[in-house]
C-alpha cells in the first residue's frame, strides 16, 4: 500500500483560523494513525493578500496546539520547495502543456469586459468569449502585446463524479462548472492549478479540506484527468457555526487560534474540543488526549451536517482539563496571568492559584479572581455595598477587637476567632461568614476565606476590617 500522505495546505492571511486548525488537526491524526506524513504547504498564490509574519505565526499555533510538521517551510522534505511562490516556473510549465492539448485556452478579455459581463448576468461565469478565437486572431493578439490570463476548458456537456468519503457520490454537472482562471496576468498561478500540481508532486493520498472547497473539486478532478495522473482521495468537512447556525467568523467573535490561546484555554482542551466538531467518536466519551484521537478517530465517523461551536461547551472542557493539572503545572500556566509587579511570594502565589484551580474554566480568569490578593483595599461591587448593615458591623467589630490581640495567626486561629464572634454576637452561619468575606476580601462570594485570611496575613486583614469600618460608620 502507498504512504498516506496528508497536507494542510492554508493561505497565509495572518493568523490561524479554528477552522483551520480542526482540518490541519484532521489531516494530521488520520497520518499519524496510519504511519503517515503531515505536510504543511503554503498557498500564497494572491500576492496581494500576503500578510507580513503570517507563515511563522501560522506555524506557531501549529506547534503550540501539538501538531508536528514533518515537511514543510522550515521542516525539510524530500518534495520542497512549500511554498508556492517558490514554485511558479513548475506551474508555468504545467499551463504550456495543458495549451497543448486543448485543455486550456488564452483569455483576453480587460477587466472592464468582464466587470460587464458580471452586470449582465451575475449568477454566471465567464462567457467563454476568447474561447473560440481563432489561432490568428490569438496570434495578432499576442503580437499586439494585449494580456491574456489563461483559462481552464470545462467540457459544455455531461458531467463528473467525486467520491467523497465524508459526503459519498457527489456529481457535479459541467453546466455548472466556470471556465476557471489558472494563470493571471502576472504569471502568477490560481490556487486551483497550483494546489493540483502541487498535490501531485507532494504525492498527497488524502485531501482533507473544508467544504468551501467542494465546489472546486470538478475543476481540480478534470486537471487530474487533462494531466493523466491519479487523483487523491477527498474528504471534505463541513463548516464550523455560530450558535445561531451561522458561519463561524470573525464578527460574531474570536476565530482566531491566538485568540484562544490568550484567553487562557489549554491546548489539550481546545485540540479535544475541535476534535469533537465534526467526528462522532461513537460512544459518549468525550475527552480525548492526542495520543487517544490518533487512536480513535475516523474520517469515516466525520459528519456532513455543519458543527456548532459552542464556547460553553468548550469552557466546561477547558474546565476539566485545568482541573486535571497538577498543582505545579497549573502554577506554570496561572503565573502568565498573574500581574508582575507584586510582592507576593512563590508559596503565597501557589496558595493563591490552588484556591481557585478547580473554580475557573479559562485561565485568564485568574487576574480578576487574585484581585483580592493584589489590591490593598479590593474594590467593592454593588451587591456588597448593600449588604453592610448593622450586623455586619458588628460581626467586623467584634472580630477585629479579638484579631488585634492575638500574637499568631493562621487559618485555624482565624476560624477560632470567628466561632468566638458567634459567641459573643449571637450571629451565626451564612450571615456571619458573609461579614466575614466582606471584611476580609470585599466580596460577599468567593472561593475558602480562611485560606484568603491566611494569605493575605494578619496584618492586611485588619487594616481591611478597619477600613470597612470606618468607611460604613454611617450605617451603624
Ligand atoms: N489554500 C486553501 C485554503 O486557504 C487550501 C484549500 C485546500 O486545502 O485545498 O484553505
Amino acid at each position: 500500500m502507498n504512504e498516506i500522505r496528508t497536507r494542510f495546505a492554508p493561505s497565509p492571511t495572518g493568523y490561524l483560523h479554528v477552522g483551520g486548525l480542526r482540518t490541519a488537526l484532521y489531516n494530521y491524526l488520520y497520518a499519524r494513525q496510519n504511519n503517515g506524513k503531515f505536510i504543511l504547504r503554503i498557498e500564497d498564490t494572491d500576492q496581494n493578500r500576503k500578510v507580513d509574519k503570517a507563515v511563522e505565526n501560522l506555524i506557531e499555533s501549529l506547534r503550540w496546539a501539538g501538531l508536528e510538521i514533518d515537511e514543510g517551510p522550515g521542516f525539510g522534505g524530500a518534495f520542497g520547495p512549500y511554498i508556492q511562490s517558490e514554485r511558479t516556473e513548475l506551474y508555468r510549465q504545467h499551463v504550456t502543456k495543458l495549451l497543448e492539448k486543448g485543455d486550456a485556452y488564452r483569455c483576453f478579455c480587460t477587466p472592464e469586459r468582464l466587470a460587464k459581463v458580471k452586470e449582465q448576468n451575475p449568477n454566471s461565469g465567464y462567457d467563454r468569449h476568447c474561447r473560440y478565437l481563432s489561432d490568428q486572431e490569438i496570434k495578432d493578439k499576442m503580437d499586439a502585446g494585449e494580456a491574456f490570463v489563461i483559462r481552464q476548458k470545462i467540457p459544455e456537456n455531461g458531467e463528473i463524479k467525486l467520491y467523497d468519503i465524508v459526503r459519498g457520490e457527489v456529481v457535479f454537472p459541467f453546466s455548472e462548472v466556470d471556465d476557471q482562471v489558472l494563470l493571471k496576468s502576472d504569471g502568477f498561478p490560481t490556487y486551483h492549478l497550483a494546489n493540483v500540481i502541487d498535490d501531485h508532486y507532494m504525492q498527497i493520498s488524502h485531501v482533507i479540506r473544508g467544504e468551501e472547497w467542494l465546489m472546486s473539486t470538478p475543476k481540480h478532478l478534470l486537471l487530474y484527468e487533462s494531466f493523466a495522473w491519479k487523483a487523491p482521495k477527498f474528504a471534505h468537512l463541513s463548516l464550523l457555526l455560530n450558535s445561531d447556525k451561522s458561519k463561524l467568523s470573525k464578527r460574531q467573535g474570536d476565530v482566531s487560534v491566538e485568540d484562544y490561546r490568550s484567553k487562557g484555554y489549554l491546548k489539550e482542551a481546545l485540540v479535544n474540543f475541535l476534535a469533537l466538531l465534526g467526528w462522532n467518536p461513537g460512544t459518549n466519551e468525550e475527552i480525548f488526549s492526542m495520543d487517544q484521537l490518533m487512536k480513535k478517530f475516523s474520517l469515516k465517523k466525520v459528519s456532513k451536517s455543519g458543527s456548532i461551536f459552542d464556547t460553553k461547551k468548550l469552557d466546561w472542557m477547558n474546565g476539566q482539563y485545568i482541573r486535571a493539572l497538577s498543582p505545579e503545572e497549573f502554577y506554570a500556566l496561572a503565573i502568565e496571568y498573574f500581574p508582575k509587579e507584586t510582592p507576593w511570594s512563590e508559596t503565597d502565589r501557589m496558595k493563591m492559584f490552588s484556591l481557585y484551580q478547580q473554580r475557573i474554566s479559562r485561565l485568564d480568569e485568574i487576574p480578576e479572581k487574585v484581585a483580592i490578593f493584589t489590591h490593598e483595599f479590593p474594590p467593592m461591587d454593588n451587591d456588597t455595598v448593600r449588604a453592610i448593615d448593622v450586623n455586619v458591623l458588628t460581626v467586623l467589630k467584634v472580630l477585629r477587637d479579638l484579631l488585634v490581640k492575638e500574637a499568631d495567626f493562621d487559618q485555624k486561629i482565624f476560624v477560632e476567632k470567628i466561632q468566638e464572634v458567634q459567641k459573643i454576637t449571637g450571629i451565626k452561619g451564612k450571615e456571619l461568614w458573609t461579614a466575614v468575606r466582606i471584611g476580609v476580601a470585599g466580596q460577599i462570594h468567593g472561593a475558602e476565606i480562611n485560606i484568603i485570611a491566611e494569605i493575605l496575613g494578619q496584618q492586611a486583614c485588619l487594616k481591611r476590617i478597619e477600613k470597612v469600618l470606618h468607611d460604613f460608620a454611617g450605617n451603624n
